[in-house]
């Protein structure tokens, strides 16, 4: 899951992103509206926290833009603006949620996590053959054990299950888990896979995790992992 912070208050933003980190989010900050609007234009975010007194224009000229578009990110306004006439316009203008600073960091990440969870049935329940991912307790489970798994190795596993059946490119798999000064070292995803494959397939029989030459890596249950379906998400690539 991939959150963008709108934020210019050095400070704040600091503090928002590294609890979202540690709750194993992926962070990206805008200081502007310029910066949001370019970051969203460029980057499918899952969800977007958007501060409203930024210093080139009206957040709500953001999240205007944001809402102009066919299926943009949800959206959480945190603004220091408590008044009823802004949290109402907020709202009326799209936002999904709003939030007044100052404001309680767990109170904010149960906000985040709602909202995460809307549009996605039963999201906390991962399943591919015998593997389950609790995503809300953070658990995976295979057959009757429980397997630890780093964070890193937790966000892969949860978007791959997320995106069961379908390949997801290297890329699209660090756009997902890493933050953005990660872009372009699509080769640690093939090191955390290997992470991945030691803990959660290779002293089983039925092997969940595929390469999918060309592409990168899908997961699916054994009986139904070939032929290769080739899903609407893959993106279009040259031939070579
Ligand atoms: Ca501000």
């Amino acid at each position: 899951m991939r959150i963008l912070v709108v934020e210019d208050e050095r400070r704040i933003a600091d503090f928002l992103g590294r609890g979202l980190q540690c709750a194993g989010y992926a962070i990206d900050v805008a200081p502007d509206g310029a910066s949001a609007i370019q970051f969203t234009h460029d980057t499918d975010y899952d969800l977007v926290i958007l501060d409203l007194m930024l210093p080139d224009m009206d957040g709500l000229k953001v999240l205007e833009r944001i809402r102009g578009r066919q299926s943009g990110p949800p959206v959480l306004i945190l603004s220091a603006r408590g008044q009823l006439d802004d949290r109402v316009k907020g709202l009326e203008n799209g936002a999904d949620d709003y939030m007044t600073k100052p404001f309680a960091f767990v109170e904010l990440l149960a906000r985040v996590r709602a909202l995460l969870r809307r549009g996605q049935p039963a999201p906390e329940r991962l399943q591919v053959g015998d593997l389950v991912v609790d995503s809300l307790r953070r658990k995976v489970i295979r057959g009757t054990e429980t397997i630890d798994l780093a964070p890193k190795e937790f966000g892969i596993l949860e978007y791959m299950m997320r995106n069961k059946g379908r390949p997801l490119s290297r890329t699209m798999i660090v756009e997902h888990v890493w933050d953005m000064d990660y872009d372009g070292l699509t080769n640690i995803v093939d090191v955390y896979i290997r992470h991945l494959r030691s803990k959660i397939d290779d002293k089983y029989t039925d092997k969940l995790i595929h390469t999918v030459r060309g592409i990168g890596y899908m997961i699916e249950a054994p009986e139904k992992a070939a032929p290769v379906r080739l899903d609407p998400i893959i993106p279009m690539q040259a031939a070579s």
